[in-house]
């Protein structure tokens, strides 16, 4: 049988304040005097994969999931909310398998790169992934988004 190629994508962002960690992907950026706004963990990456997952399979938007409004998931650890979604995922579609992830992370400081790894591995781990099927693009806003963070996130997924 052919199998059925499917895309999926999703964007997340978030005000950085001080007085809160930096996760990107499951991974703490020491050093960060910043972290995200948000009501969960704020893990840009980690929100973006969700929603690229919830895209891919046309399952709606973590939005939808996990209500802000819902006092429950205040300071939720986003893994929480990736495994969440996988499971909706398989039960949706068993005989889907993730390919790749292609993933933008827009940040002016402190620099990403030196966490490349880390990154690719947290995210690959909890997607049953290979680290090199983990693409990671660190970018910053040129100046022009001081105190945003955002992740941008393509996957890939075939369902057989
Ligand atoms: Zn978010």
């Amino acid at each position: 049988m052919t199998p059925e190629y499917r895309v999926g994508h999703g964007l997340d962002s978030h005000r950085l304040v001080p007085g809160r960690p930096l996760l990107i992907g499951g991974v703490t950026v020491p050093g960060s005097p910043r972290g995200p706004e948000a009501h969960s963990d704020g893990d840009v990456l980690l929100h973006a994969v969700a929603d690229a997952l919830l895209s891919c399979f046309a399952l709606g938007d973590i939005g939808k999931i996990f209500p802000p409004s819902d006092p429950a998931h205040a300071g939720l650890d986003s893994r929480v909310i990736v495994a969440a979604v996988l499971q909706r995922v398989r039960a949706r579609a068993p005989g889907a398998v993730l390919v790749n992830v292609a993933a933008v992370v827009t940040l002016d400081a402190p620099k990403l790169g030196p966490l490349r790894e880390n990154v690719a591995q947290s995210v690959a781990g909890l997607l049953g992934l290979a680290p090199e099927d983990v693409g990671l693009t660190f970018k910053t806003s040129e100046g022009l988004a001081p105190d945003h963070v955002q992740a941008s996130v393509t996957l890939l997924a075939i369902v057989v």
